[in-house]
């Protein structure tokens, strides 16, 4: 039983004819005591370890709601997708307008005033991700001390 599974049977959930958000209080059932590991019905729960019914969408030992967590991950996945999408375009633009400038201050053509940019922009990125981890290891040792 990993994660994934559990995720796949809370979206089943989220998605069937039952409408567990609405009903959460009627349909959240789960089996209760004794749960034992070779239960198939049992899952540990991510927040605080232990085993509950794979049907359950609320923890009834620590309330931790999978509903709640599901939809924020999706939520999270969709705002870091809009994000990508806005560097890609952005990247995209900076490098048609580089490679024009280029095109019209120097001999290159624009074929190879877009290599240069790419060339150029991958550096940057580089370096960016770069500094970064230098920054992070310096914020973790300084934490420690
Ligand atoms: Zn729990």
């Amino acid at each position: 039983m990993n994660d994934n599974d559990h995720v796949y049977q809370v979206k089943q959930k989220i998605d069937g004819s039952e409408h567990q958000i609405a009903g959460r209080d009627i349909n959240n059932q789960y089996i209760e005591e004794p749960l034992s590991s070779g239960n198939p019905n049992a899952i540990e729960c991510r927040s605080c370890g232990k085993l509950i019914s794979r049907k359950a969408t609320v923890c009834p030992r620590c309330g931790h709601d999978f509903v709640a967590e599901y939809m924020a991950v999706q939520e999270k996945g969709r705002r870091e997708w809009e994000d990508t999408k806005a560097y890609i375009g952005i990247a995209l633009i900076v490098t048609i307008f580089g490679a024009v400038q280029i095109t019209s201050r120097t001999r290159l053509d624009f074929t190879e005033s877009l290599i240069l940019m790419v060339i150029l922009l991958g550096c940057l990125w580089y370096g960016w991700i770069w500094l970064s981890v230098q920054y992070e290891t310096w914020l973790a040792r300084r934490k420690k001390r």
